[in-house]
């Protein structure tokens, strides 16, 4: 038996003739990710949290230069990660080299001062899958084969937010364990014996969630939501809390933010987020 677990870069699923030759920009996202080393007290003290408590930011707009993808940052106990993760469709936009994007990111005043005087732990580059279940190779299994996690593109990655990935990893790698002891129960390892494992991806959370949003990627690539939406944010926030002497609604206020949105744009974009999200 071999389990398939070799990440986004499928290799060995692309020559074996399982997956096709090339992935297609349009299902993944280049992720790029640095670990910065600090004290448990300086990430407490920076980060506003108690003991045992953590935090994860994420940022749209100025980290990808208003393209499809965002920024993250998280505690961890003794560290904090930052990175950037940019749509593969768009790359071709960019008008600097994505690791100009991270060190932007890592100096903008915000960031800067929580990770001041912290040391480089790892700095690393990965693609990530951003069409979900859409992602997954003809066959999740075969005569001898089980493919999991990225590999089987068991990732939910919601425009920002990346939901699901490493418990998708572990759950497809337990469920192909237990596909793997049945067909040993049977006797022989091939496709109809192996079968019982999208049964079993089905009834986990995996294939519930991946199919619930199997429509997602769709919406969330949409290159407004990155760039015309964050300008509208910023400019209803700027404007609603700027002191200027002169009374503020909240609808006038957004009607003057909306900038190059139509009503019609606004009304489309929130039955389709309702409808995918
Ligand atoms: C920037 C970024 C941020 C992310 N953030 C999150 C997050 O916040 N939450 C979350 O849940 N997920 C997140 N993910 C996704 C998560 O990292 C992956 O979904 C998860 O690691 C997938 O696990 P995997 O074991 O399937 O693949 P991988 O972790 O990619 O592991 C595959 C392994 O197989 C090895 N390999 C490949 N080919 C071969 C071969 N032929 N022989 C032997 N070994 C081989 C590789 O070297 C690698 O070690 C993020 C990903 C990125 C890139």
């Amino acid at each position: 038996m071999t389990i398939i677990a070799e990440g986004i870069n499928r290799l060995v699923l692309e020559r074996s003739g399982l997956a096709p030759p090339k992935l297609s920009p349009e299902i993944v996202a280049l992720g790029v990710k640095e670990v910065i080393k600090l004290s448990k007290e300086e990430i407490n003290d920076r980060f506003n949290l108690d003991e045992d408590e953590g935090l994860a930011w994420v940022a749209a707009g100025f980290p990808t230069h208003y393209l499809p993808g965002g920024a993250f940052i998280y505690t961890n106990k003794e560290a904090i990660t930052l990175g950037i993760v940019l749509y593969l469709s768009y790359g071709y936009q960019l008008d600097a080299p994505i690791h100009d994007l991270i060190e932007e990111f890592r100096l903008h005043p915000m960031v800067k001062r929580l990770i001041k005087g912290g040391q480089l732990l790892e700095y690393s580059a990965h693609l990530t899958p951003v069409a979900g279940i859409n992602a997954a190779p003809p066959k999740l299994y075969g005569n001898g084969y089980l493919v999991t996690g990225d590999a089987a593109g068991f990732l939910l990655h919601l425009g920002i937010l990346i939901r699901g990935g490493v418990d998708f990893a572990i759950e497809s790698g337990r469920v192909a364990a237990e596909a793997v002891t049945k067909a040993h129960d049977l006797g022989k390892y091939d496709e109809e014996s192996l079968s019982v494992y999208t049964k079993l991806l089905e009834e986990s959370f995996v294939l519930k969630e991946l199919k619930t949003f199997k429509n997602a990627h769709k919406v969330l690539i949409e290159p407004r939501l990155y760039s015309d939406y964050v300008r509208m944010i910023n400019n209803l926030l700027r404007r609603y809390f700027e002191v200027d002497g002169t009374p503020k609604k909240i609808g006038s206020t957004f009607l003057e933010s909306k900038g190059k949105l139509t009503l019609i744009d606004l009304a489309k974009d929130a039955i389709r987020l309702v409808m995918n999200l």
